[in-house]
């Protein structure tokens, strides 16, 4: 049996609006579209299928949002990872379909925010920094292509005494400010949205493992004590999914973990972050850090550590914290907690299908708050008959990793380790 788990003792469940609770599945039903998982795949699509009219249901295994998508570092961060690759596979229109897809996630996240009346701190702003002079190529590459396409938001190229100006801290040589990203509460924007499911029809079961799906012309999704028969099944457990071995094999899992300080003054706020930005690093083994709204250093890096212990986790991130901020050396720590995260070898997102109704989404890599909210989008086009977008990821096809499903411990270290090689080049 399959133990239901509450949410992680994160900053965001302590700060959380409301934690409803979803009842778990009893009995057998029928549905248009059973989603597995809800987390921003699963939950952007329900909502997007709701909003259809489409009679959808979700089933948890623990809480809505107790995955990656309600402990992640809050960054709403633009464009899609592997987008090289997808815009290649593509031919010549391959850069203009691509760059519609880019922001359209953070158009659907504030569009949401708007309509539902979603209160999750969702702020504009984001400063992408500079370790190396090859970091700062790509950057000015970026700003020229932003400019190209007449981006509709502020850019910025900052200088090493901007970036100290901005953020306070001389660990960086530049970077890219881009109003167009921007931050927010994940766990908030979550529970807000699975609301709007419901609100407009959605039925989620929390506590609800999925155990197992009949592949018939109409598949059953099985629980412990349930059953529900539909039209599609959509597979949205990403790094948390533990249904189909073949999915687990095509993305290495990756460690992330975050710290929170305690509410720093307003003197600090001034001194490290007086414009409220998401700041990131171009590291595949990262750091990313942004003030919560109650000015908090929220403080994440990917690490190759596999466990929830907030001790093990805060001595693993404090020394990285402090290189970049010393003068927060007398800050108290009040939350730290991890998670996981979804990476393909190429990058590239992985939306398919196992059988004809049964689709899935999963590997964002680390840009999952936008990307989910495209990809929930893109399933719900599937649904209604529309393949355009869904095609163009399908048609992309990923790596496997052999006996990842088997060995996950060890995978994700060696995953760590792959990353950090290539960080070093
Ligand atoms: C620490 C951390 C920091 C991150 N920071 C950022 C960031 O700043 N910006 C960004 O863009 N991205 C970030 N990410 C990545 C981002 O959070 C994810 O890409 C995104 O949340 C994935 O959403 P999801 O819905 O696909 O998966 P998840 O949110 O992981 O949800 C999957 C859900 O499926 C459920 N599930 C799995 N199997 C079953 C089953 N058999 N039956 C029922 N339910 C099942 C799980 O319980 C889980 O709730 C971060 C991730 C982590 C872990």
């Amino acid at each position: 049996m399959i133990s239901p788990q509450p949410h992680i003792g994160s900053y965001y469940a302590a700060s959380a609006n409301e934690i409803p609770d979803y009842s778990p599945l009893r009995g057998a039903q029928s549905s248009d579209v059973c989603v597995i998982g809800a987390g921003f795949t699963g939950l952007s699509a329900a909502l997007h299928l709701a909003e259809r009219g489409f009679k959808v249901h979700v089933l948890e295994a623990n809480k809505v949002a107790w995955g990656a998508s309600g402990r992640n570092g809050g960054q709403m961060i633009g464009g899609i990872s592997g987008e090289n690759r997808i815009s290649k596979s593509l031919g010549p229109t391959g850069e203009s379909i691509v760059w519609d897809m880019r922001w359209k996630g953070h158009q659907i996240i504030r569009e949401r925010v708007e309509t539902y009346g979603i209160q999750c701190d969702l702020k504009s702003g984001y400063l992408d920094v500079a370790i190396k002079p090859r970091h700062l190529q790509t950057l000015e590459a970026e700003f020229t292509e932003l400019k190209g396409h007449h981006f509709p938001f502020e850019i910025k190229l900052l200088s090493k005494q901007e970036i100290r100006d901005t953020i306070g801290t001389n660990a960086y040589i530049g970077g890219l400010l881009n109003m167009g990203n921007g931050h927010l509460h994940p766990l908030n924007l979550c529970i807000g949205e699975a609301k709007a499911a419901v609100n407009l029809g959605a039925t989620i079961h929390e506590q609800s493992p999925v155990l197992r799906i009949e592949k018939q012309s109409k598949p059953v999704v099985v629980t412990e004590q349930g059953s529900i028969t539909a039209d599609f099944v959509l597979l949205a457990g990403n790094a948390y999914h533990f249904l189909e071995p073949k999915l687990r094999g095509i993305m290495f899992p990756v460690n992330s973990f975050i710290l929170a300080t305690e509410p720093l003054s307003e003197d600090i706020v001034c001194e490290i972050n007086p414009q409220d930005l998401a700041v990131c690093d171009p590291n595949y083994v990262l750091e990313y850090f942004r003030l919560s709204a109650d000015k908090r250093l929220l403080f994440g890096g990917r690490c190759n550590y596999f466990g929830r212990d907030p001790d093990v986790i805060k001595r693993h991130l404090m020394p990285r914290m402090l290189k970049i901020y010393p003068q927060l050396a007398g800050a108290r720590i009040d939350f730290s907690w991890g998670g996981t995260i979804g990476v393909p070898i190429n990058r590239v997102p992985q939306i398919g299908r196992i059988d004809n109704n049964i689709f899935y989404s999963q590997g964002y890599s680390g840009h999952g708050v936008n990307v989910t909210h495209l990809a929930g989008q893109i399933i719900a086009d599937a649904v209604a008959g529309t393949f355009d977008r869904f095609d163009i990821f399908a048609n992309i096809k990923p790596f496997t990793i052999p006996g990842q499903h088997i060995f996950r411990r060890q995978m994700v270290g060696l995953g760590m380790l792959y990353y950090a090689l290539k960080d070093k080049l």
